[in-house]
């Protein structure tokens, strides 16, 4: 049976991950658990989201299925943070006999969840359909990313990761979280780029451990279970009350739409496009970087490097008006926020200088406003200045926001070093 919960927590605690985790503990009783539990993370632009809209799901052996049902729903109910206006969970069972014949549409309703804007309606008219166990708490909206773990589980094979993430005890959840950081930073050298997002070294960051009240102790993503394991057993902490590894969607782009036209594009989707940058960057208020963009059609549209994205600007900001571009990221406000991009090619910029004198090798002095310039020394002259190329800095290659600014969903450049780099040129991992 695949048992699949989202939408259990709020922003002031609980975690859905640890739900799921402590569930996979106390359900031994009834069967046996099947390998590894799934995280996924859907739209990232949906605004419902708790803190990171993920779900959960696992899978159980167990010929007690009515009383491991009464025992998920009696857990979430005790557990969820239901007072929270926010918070609506939902939980949804597939039998053995069922899973077959509902494997393609969930699928399908899984990668609409990533990549679209569901509806409460849409998930509930679907376990109707189905005839599937499910129970949704007040408006039910956690249905749909219980659904679409449900989805993710049936369909494996997915490009996914792995995330270690070590709980708190009980006694420690809202207080401030006990990690020696100093032994992350090791860890996470030790593991690198087999784990990411541990560390932010350029803004001098441990991005792996959260700060709000729930019980997550810290998270380590990376590549396989091997890596990930290495890595959280090196970190020394407070205790942890137990720990789960999760194979997920998170770091793979599944979120990202290819498109070739802005007219294409859609509020609270995100995507990758291929444009031609039509305005220098402009960096307003707020530290936000803003340039525009055009589409081999004519259409324009805004692009941004916010303030959080912070060395990731520098970058943005020596683009130029011509410069060609593969942007990546989610649009919101008529605006694409740039989580990735790839420089196809640079526009050659030139500067006017004083021309060089062809005898002596050296600098012309103006002549005079009009009057050319000339070589004081030799008396060679020349009627207007030199053009040379300016050298633009930026190296061609893909380009990504640091680990302090990373999207859940979006693929770190270490994940493409050795596929991508043959094919898309150079390829700098922001660490
Ligand atoms: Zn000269």
């Amino acid at each position: 049976m695949i048992i699949s919960i989202d939408d259990t927590d709020s922003r002031e605690g609980m975690c859905t991950t640890y739900l799921c985790a402590l569930l996979m503990d106390e359900l031994k009783e009834y069967g046996n658990i099947k390998g590894c539990p799934i995280l996924i993370r859907l739209n990232p632009t949906i605004p419902y989201k708790t803190r990171g809209n993920a779900s959960t799901a696992f899978e159980i052996t167990t010929s007690e299925p009515v009383k491991v049902m009464e025992h998920v729903i009696s857990r979430v109910n005790e557990l969820a943070q239901l007072q929270s206006e926010m918070t609506n969970p939902g939980v949804v069972f597939i039998s053995d006999e069922h899973s077959e014949k509902v494997k393609e549409q969930l699928g399908e309703f899984f990668l609409k969840a990533v990549r679209e804007v569901l509806q409460i309606e849409d998930a509930k008219s679907l376990i109707a359909t189905l005839g599937l166990h499910s129970k949704g708490w007040k408006n039910g909206r956690g249905l749909i990313g219980a659904l679409a773990a449900c989805g993710a589980m049936l369909n494996l094979g997915w490009d996914h990761t792995y995330e270690y993430l070590a709980y708190r005890e009980k006694d420690a959840w809202g207080t401030k979280r006990q990690v020696d950081e100093d032994s992350v930073r090791k860890a996470d050298i030790a593991t690198y780029p087999n784990t990411w997002d541990t560390v932010d070294i350029a803004n001098n960051a441990v991005v792996c451990i959260p700060h709000a009240g729930d019980p997550v102790l810290f998270g380590v993503r990376g590549n396989g279970i091997e890596p990930v394991t290495i890595t959280s057993q090196m970190i020394s902490s407070e205790p942890v009350e137990r720990h789960a590894i999760y194979m997920t969607d998170q770091g793979t782009d599944l979120h990202l739409i290819p498109v070739e036209r802005i007219a294409d594009i859609k509020e609270m989707h995100s995507y990758s496009i291929e444009v031609t940058v039509s305005t220098c960057p402009e960096t307003i208020r707020g530290g936000h970087t803003i340039l525009s963009v055009r589409d081999d059609g004519g259409d324009e549209m805004d692009c941004a490097a916010y303030e959080p994205t912070k060395n990731f600007r520098e970058l943005v900001r020596k683009f130029l008006p011509g410069d060609r571009m593969v942007f990546s990221g989610s649009v919101k406000n008529n605006t694409l926020n740039i989580e990735k991009l790839k420089i196809i090619s640079l526009v050659q910029e030139h500067e006017s200088v004083n021309p060089t004198c062809s005898e002596c090798g050296k600098k012309m002095k103006s002549a005079g406003k009009g009057q050319g310039y000339r070589c004081k020394k030799c008396g060679t002259k020349a009627d207007s200045a030199e053009l040379v190329e300016i050298e633009r800095g930026i190296p061609i290659g893909m380009y990504e926001v640091p680990p302090c600014a990373r999207r859940h969903l979006a693929k770190p450049l270490a994940r493409c070093q050795e596929k991508e780099s043959k094919k898309d040129g150079k390829v700098f991992p922001s660490r």
